[in-house]
């Protein structure tokens, strides 16, 4: 029997995907294979009010009585092991087969580690699930100093959210500054400051790290410097994306899983969403809360007409740090001019191209500000650097 469309994985992406094609009238089967035992979830709480707040709920993208009238074939805690595209079926880790008549791939990715002695450390851990959340969250109650492993995204949010718990945070990044892939180096010196304002010890250029086990105790040894002991030590130095079905089903990957402005594979009948898909213009994978929702929406509405819009929305995405709501607004690639304007109240860091054309913004409390920002990106206007950095001249102007 087909199991009508189906989805893998119940994150932000294959929750929209699922919403979305019952709102659009799907009223086939619709069977969803998540290999955690959850309703859909998000997961930048995970992060940041979850490691602090006890009592936090599951951070569910929709109400139970929602997701029931879904009426969703859950197979669960399950996972899917293996795509035949030929036959258009899915096995499962139960020996199941599944027929599909569309599939969606929002399969994520997982947390990396420097190499296995890492991984079977007892003190040693990584964030991206909610029993990860559960369990940093309790070993952070026992913690008085955090190594915090990689400077990207999730390492400074669970550096911000330690200091609020009066934890002393070490944070070692092997780049020569914070974030420096996602942004440019003026915003990457702005997190340092606001890190190192509040008491955070950061080690960029670490060098290779070791790490060893001395009577329960975590040592640290980073190339510039002594060993340091640690309570508990997070490694948050990026993922590796589950593309292991998409292998399995042939289709084509570069980095990440290749799809159109739809959403759709390399096979006719399998698209993808989220982390997994390349963005279909960028050429990269995004990795961000909006895409991951957006994208799947836009390729719920494809699976059920071939004519629905292409998705196609700038990069955007957000960071919660201390009392900083940081926005960024597209991708610095092909950035040669760098504009900074600062009020006691905001920093904004633009990023333009030959032609003075806004490539990135990075906004540090200004959520107004991303919203200019937007329509200049769209629009493609031409910038004057003067103009931006001047406190005294009204960006609204340039409406
Ligand atoms: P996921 O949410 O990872 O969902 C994929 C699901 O598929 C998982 O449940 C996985 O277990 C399951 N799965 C994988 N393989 C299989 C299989 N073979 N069979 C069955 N199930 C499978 N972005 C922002 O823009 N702002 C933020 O503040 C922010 N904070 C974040 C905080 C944390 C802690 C993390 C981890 C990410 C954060 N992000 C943030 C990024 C954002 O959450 C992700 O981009 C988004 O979750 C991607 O959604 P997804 O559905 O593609 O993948
Ligand atoms: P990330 O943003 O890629 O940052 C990881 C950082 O760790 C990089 O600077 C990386 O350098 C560095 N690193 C790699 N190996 C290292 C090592 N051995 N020692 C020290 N540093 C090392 O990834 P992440 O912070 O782990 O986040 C994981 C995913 O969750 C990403 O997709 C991210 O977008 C998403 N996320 C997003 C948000 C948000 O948007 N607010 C919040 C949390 C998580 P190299 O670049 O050289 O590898």
């Amino acid at each position: 029997m087909s199991a009508g469309i189906v989805i893998i994985g119940a994150g932000q992406a294959g929750g929209w995907a699922a919403k979305t094609l019952r709102a659009d009238g799907y009223n086939g089967k619709l069977t969803v294979v998540s290999d955690e035992p959850y309703d859909f979830y998000e997961r930048p709480p995970l992060s940041k009010s979850v490691l602090l707040d006890e009592q936090a709920p599951l951070s569910r993208l929709f109400s139970e009585e929602e997701v029931a009238a879904l009426d969703i074939d859950w197979y669960r805690p399950l996972r899917a092991e293996a795509i035949d595209a030929h036959q258009q079926t899915v096995t499962l880790n139960n020996g199941r087969q599944l027929h599909f008549e569309q599939l969606l791939l929002a399969t994520g990715g997982q947390p990396r580690l420097p190499d296995a002695h890492w991984a079977s450390h007892p003190h040693v851990m990584t964030l991206r699930s909610w029993d990860d959340a559960i369990r940093l969250r309790h070993n952070l109650l026992h913690c008085k100093k955090l190594a915090i492993v990689g400077g990207g995204w999730i390492g400074l949010e669970i550096a911000a959210s330690a200091r609020k718990l009066g934890i002393e945070v070490t944070v070692f990044e092997r780049q020569p500054a914070l974030c420096m892939r996602s942004v440019g180096s003026e915003v990457s010196q702005a997190l340092l400051e606001l890190h190192q304002q509040q008491g955070v010890t950061v080690h960029c250029d670490c060098g290779e790290l070791t790490l060893e086990d001395r009577q329960g105790t975590a040592w640290i040894t980073s190339g510039k410097s002594v060993a340091h002991s640690f309570d508990r030590v997070v490694v948050g130095i990026g993922v590796e994306l589950n593309l292991a079905l998409a292998h399995s089903a042939g289709l084509r990957v570069e980095h990440g899983i290749v799809v159109d402005g739809q959403g759709r594979t390399s096979h006719p009948a399998i698209f993808a969403a989220g982390d997994v898909a390349r963005h279909p213009k960028l050429g990269l994978c995004l990795q961000s809360w909006a895409y991951a929702q957006n994208q799947a929406i836009s390729t719920a509405h494809a699976m059920l007409d071939a004519t629905a819009a292409p998705y196609d929305e700038a990069a955007w995405l957000w960071s919660d740090q201390y009392d900083a709501n940081i926005q960024i607004l597209g991708i610095p690639n092909g950035g040669v001019h760098s504009v900074v304007r600062r009020t006691p109240q905001s920093s904004l860091f633009f990023t333009l191209n030959a032609e003075q054309q806004l490539v990135q913004m990075v906004a540090f409390n200004d959520a107004r500000a991303i919203k200019l920002g937007k329509r200049w990106l769209a629009s493609g206007r031409i910038l004057d650097p003067q103009q931006l950095a001047d406190v005294e001249f009204s960006l609204m102007a340039l409406k």
